[in-house]
């Protein structure tokens, strides 16, 4: 295990520049997720730690060692990639085994060392099959078990479970957190999934265009975004904003541009009493939540979660109360600004 360090990495490739000056410390067994939308420089970041993009300009500390030019092989750490690219002509023990084999160990120690991978892992079932007779999920836990073996410093995910289908992947997510807990290893992973990040990390690093747009724990992210673009990255349905004009409550900050407000913070109440009036456009039903599409006139489009069973109508009017504890407020340039609830 190790504790990485990025310090003022840049990446350019020509005279784009896709990295712009990250600093990020992570401890030693850290869960760490990048997070971001496509194209904002996830995988060249995590590429960059392993070895597999040169960095421009900065420094990768791992440990107390400057790894910056260090080769990928002489940095101790394992990359999951979304492709599997298993041996298909090989058994799961061997493919498992394949890079102590290559590493030249003692049969006696590849042994054990596949065994205790197989048991983590789950796969004694498998061992002798190849992998054409595996399940995307069954191939992305070899491809994990292969790595786990050579006892890396630290693991590096680059967007795992995209491949897989979305029960699967839930089922994957879960056991890449029990993976965690049993090697309590140092991980990185990049994913453009917001709900595994939230599910996952210890901390979720936010992306944009290069630049880290916050840091902190899911908890933290969803509580208190820095700006507007982590404000709706994070949390699903999005968080609602809508100009601050639009909403006449005192104890607002003055120099508020936009209000944001999540749909969980808002209950429908009367028509003529809340925070703004409303007209029903669409019920998403979901079982357990009904989201409900409102047209507020000059604050726009937004979405309110109430119980499943509610009995609402397209066209039907209603107030939206917010709970003014969970309003959040934004500049003009779209950082967060604090306040004492409105
Ligand atoms: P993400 O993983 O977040 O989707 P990437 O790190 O793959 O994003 O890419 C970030 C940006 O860098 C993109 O605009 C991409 O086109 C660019 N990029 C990635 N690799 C190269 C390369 N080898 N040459 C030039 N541009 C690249
Ligand atoms: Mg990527």
């Amino acid at each position: 295990m190790a504790s990485i360090e990025l310090k003022a990495v840049e990446k350019w490739f020509g005279s784009v520049q896709v990295i712009k000056g990250v600093d990020l410390a992570i401890e030693e067994g850290e869960f760490v997720i990048f997070v971001g939308p496509s194209g904002c420089g996830k995988s060249t970041l995590l590429r960059m730690i392993a070895g597999l993009e040169e960095t421009s300009r900065g420094q990768i500390m791992i440990g107390d060692r400057d790894a910056t030019a260090e080769p990928p092989n002489k940095r101790g750490l394992a990359m999951v990639f979304q492709s599997y690219a298993l041996y298909p002509h090989m058994s799961v023990r061997d493919n498992v085994g394949f890079p102590l084999k290559s590493a030249g160990l003692p049969k006696a120690e590849i042994e054990a060392k596949v065994e205790e991978a197989a048991r983590v892992l789950k796969l004694n079932a498998y061992m002798d099959r190849r992998p054409k007779d595996l399940s995307g999920g069954q191939r992305q836990r070899v491809a994990i078990g292969r790595s786990i073996v050579r006892d890396p410093t630290a693991f590096l995910f680059d967007e795992p479970l995209s491949n897989l289908d979305a029960s699967l992947r839930v089922e994957m997510r879960y056991e890449i957190a029990k993976l965690h807990q049993a090697l309590k290893s140092t991980m990185i992973y990049v994913t453009h999934d917001q709900v595994e990040a939230m599910t996952l990390a210890d901390r979720i690093v936010v992306l944009e265009f290069g630049r880290i747009a916050q840091v902190g724990t899911p908890r933290e992210l969803y509580e208190s975004p820095a700006n507007l673009f982590v404000a709706q990255f994070i949390g699903s349905p999005r968080m609602n904003t809508m100009p601050a004009s639009a909403v006449s409550s005192p104890g607002l900050p003055e120099n508020a541009h936009t209000l944001g407000i999540r749909p969980e913070h808002i209950t429908l109440v009367a028509e003529g009493s809340g925070h703004l009036q409303g007209v029903v456009d669409v019920l998403e039903y979901l079982g357990a939540d009904t989201f409900v599409i409102m047209d507020c006139g000059p604050a726009g489009q937004i979405t309110v979660r109430v119980n499943g069973d509610v009995d609402l109508r397209s066209g039907d009017k209603a107030g939206l109360s917010f709970e003014t504890s969970k309003i959040h407020a934004f500049s003009t340039e779209g950082l967060s600004i604090r306040f004492r609830g409105a």
